[in-house]
């Protein structure tokens, strides 16, 4: 059976081009990249090569750059690193969870909390940030790019805020970063995440990008490996990978690719729009990233349609998490104010590189059929009087 994937926004396949980077890693080159010897310095420089990729996606410094286990550290190293009892964060409702469990904990040591609204098109108003201010705010966390919806803040407008404010300014980028261009200077952040899965690089790869001068602590004590930032022994491996696909990510956007993608996921939008009744799309007319679409079908329930369309070889999902059997609402769509059933009928689609447009024309033609099977089966859904 032919099977798509069109859930790039949970994990992307490894890029030939970065296993074939990372392969001489694992046993040839396998040195303890802090060891002083030939085997290490062939390592180490492997990492110092791979930090200066993703510096330059990112538009800083090499030595600003700090590599870690994935999205989450990066997220928990720049919030547990900064924030202590008696201070206040300011963070957004539709963060992803290593932020907000993060946030949550603080709140459990005495740290307190704003979460600032979002409107119905997913996007957050840097006045309201700037509103959230108190004298003993210390950290601003706000995600550039929704993992659910695509949608990007105007992240630049609130590293104004954060800058008039002197506040530390964190931006979870992990769903921007090579899928937008990400210059850090420019969006004025202190701290900004990134993650190697979601791009192309191996799982269990990440970096926080921590401006120059920022005084972190760290969250593991051991060995001084990352100036001091993130004791533990290299994924020299994991690193290299990380590096290839950061300079793949670089090459793409001189070529235009984002631009490419984003017709792509047009083509998809609009095609499973114009044959599906009662559907539309979350985060419609905000700026989006290039590679993701995430739709609601109205009388339907995602999860059946996940479930459906994997049967027919398509895999895609909501943004909902299933806890103890019962199906919880996107915290994302609910706080762009959709009706808890609407946001319970919503699927995302999120592309990757190595998707084609016959991938596309794959989902279209099973989207479409699948909805209106299951909506044969739900008794909320009459036809005669949704097309009238
Ligand atoms: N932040 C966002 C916006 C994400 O989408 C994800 C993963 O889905 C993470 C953080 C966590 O990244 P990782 O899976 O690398 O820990």
């Amino acid at each position: 059976m032919r099977r798509v994937y069109l859930d790039n926004n949970a994990t992307t396949p490894v890029l030939p081009e970065v296993l074939e980077a990372m392969r001489p890693y694992y046993a040839e080159h396998f040195g303890n990249a802090s060891s002083i010897h030939h085997h290490g310095q062939e390592t180490r420089a492997a990492v110092e090569c791979a930090r200066e990729s993703v510096a330059k996606l990112l538009g800083c410094r090499p030595a600003e750059v700090v590599f870690t286990s994935g999205g989450t550290e990066a997220d928990n190293l720049a919030i547990f690193g900064l924030v202590r009892p008696g201070d206040h964060v300011i963070t957004s409702t539709i963060e992803h969870h290593a932020v907000l469990n993060s946030c949550k904990h603080l709140q459990e040591r005495g740290v307190e909390v704003t979460y600032v609204p979002v409107d119905g098109s997913c996007l957050i108003n840097p006045d309201d940030v700037r509103r959230a201010l108190r004298t003993n705010t210390k950290l601003i966390t706000i995600m550039m790019a929704n993992n659910e919806t695509g949608v990007v803040q105007s992240v630049e407008e609130i590293g104004k805020v954060c800058a008039e404010a002197d506040v530390y300014f964190h931006s979870d980028a992990v769903q921007a970063a090579s899928k937008v261009p990400i210059r850090v200077k420019e969006i004025g952040c202190d701290l900004l995440s990134i993650s190697g899965h979601k791009m192309h690089a191996p799982q269990g790869m990440g970096a926080l990008y921590v401006r120059k001068g920022t005084v972190l602590e760290p969250l593991f004590f051991g060995g001084s490996h990352e100036r001091s930032r993130r004791a533990g022994t290299e994924n020299v491996p994991g690193i290299v990978g990380f590096g290839k696909a950061a300079e793949l990510a670089v090459k793409a956007f001189d070529k235009g690719e984002d631009r490419a993608m984003a017709a792509l996921r047009d083509r998809l939008e609009n095609a499973i729009l114009e044959q599906v009744e009662s559907a539309g799309v979350n985060g419609a007319g905000a700026p989006r990233v290039p590679n993701t679409t995430n739709i609601y079908f109205d009388y339907i329930e995602g999860e059946a349609l996940v479930i459906a369309l994997d049967l027919k070889g398509l895999s895609v999902s909501t943004g909902a998490a299933c806890s103890s059997g019962a199906i919880e609402p996107s915290h994302v769509l609910t706080a762009m104010g959709l009706r808890p059933d609407r946001a319970r009928a919503s699927l995302r689609f999120s592309l990757g590189k190595q998707n084609t447009a016959d991938d596309v024309d794959f989902a279209t033609q099973l989207v479409p059929a699948s909805v209106e099977r299951l909506r044969e089966l739900s008794p909320l859904y009459n036809k005669a009087a949704v097309s009238s």
